[in-house]
């Protein structure tokens, strides 16, 4: 292949990339508040957006003057940068456009649960359908299932064993209950959808990864918060954006490092 048409294939992939980071952007956008997809919209005073605003420049609205925020940027251009690195880099066994998409869907999941808190259980089913999708072909049937029995059976667990705790700190201590309980339903979803994607043993892997992830920024919260001199008891973990952490530094991450 000649360089000339190397760099071309590389731009192709940069702008189906961004294409497709756009998309997400627009689906991280509506699905969360409006529980469908419409037209764009102002999250600020719901009046329609221009589509050359929505996709290019100024990304504000026309009536409101809202800005659009700058995950929308991050979103495209790192959506863009992987559509051109996966040219070269997909993980094995998985083509540019199924890595892609893969990749779109952890993008948006993350993206949702740290905006919102919240992992919809229509990007879980979807989520499920991809992954076991992708887990047949990598792992085989069987593996495939068990791995999204335990991913979600050990989700469901913690899931359990918060809410016990939650109970009996309030029995305890007879404190109201202010926080969320840490770990939500959501979770066990995604949980069980890491669990397909990784397949058995992959997601005994993907779990101790995410548990790991969490305890470190749990503990470099809890530092900053010393240093500050400030407390803040009973921290919920977002369990969600570490598992997906998780998830895309085994499938793409690991195979760079170990063949
Ligand atoms: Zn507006």
């Amino acid at each position: 292949m000649t360089s000339l048409n190397r760099l071309i294939i590389l731009i192709i992939g940069f702008v189906i990339g961004w294409l497709f980071g756009s998309l997400l952007n627009y689906v991280a956008d509506e699905l969360p508040l409006m529980r469908r997809l419409g037209k764009p919209a102002c999250p600020a005073c719901q009046a329609e957006y221009l589509i050359l605003n929505y996709l290019f420049w100024p990304r504000r609205c026309p009536v409101c003057g809202a800005k659009r925020g700058l995950r929308s940027w991050i979103v495209e251009f790192g959506l863009g940068v992987a559509g051109a690195l996966l040219v070269d880099f997909s993980p094995p066994g998985l083509g540019w456009v199924v890595a892609l998409i893969l990749l779109g869907y952890l993008a948006l999941v993350t993206v949702i649960d740290i905006e919102h808190r919240l992992i919809l259980h229509v990007t879980s089913l979807a989520g499920a359908l991809i992954a076991l999708g992708i887990g047949i072909h990598l792992h085989g049937i069987v593996p495939t299932l068990v791995g999204g029995a335990v991913g979600f059976g050990a989700m469901l667990l913690f899931y359990l064993f918060g809410i016990l705790f939650l109970r009996l700190s309030v029995r305890l201590r007879g404190e109201q209950i202010t926080e969320q309980e840490a770990i939500g339903f959501g979770d066990v979803n995604l949980s069980g959808v890491v669990g397909l994607l990784l397949g058995w043993p992959g997601i005994t892997l993907g779990l101790l990864l995410t548990i790991l992830i969490a305890g470190l920024i749990s503990l470099a919260y809890l530092v900053l918060n010393i240093l500050r001199r400030q407390y803040h008891p009973a921290l919920a973990v977002p369990y969600g954006p570490f598992l997906t952490l998780s998830a895309f530094l085994l499938i793409y991450i690991r195979p760079l490092f170990f063949k």
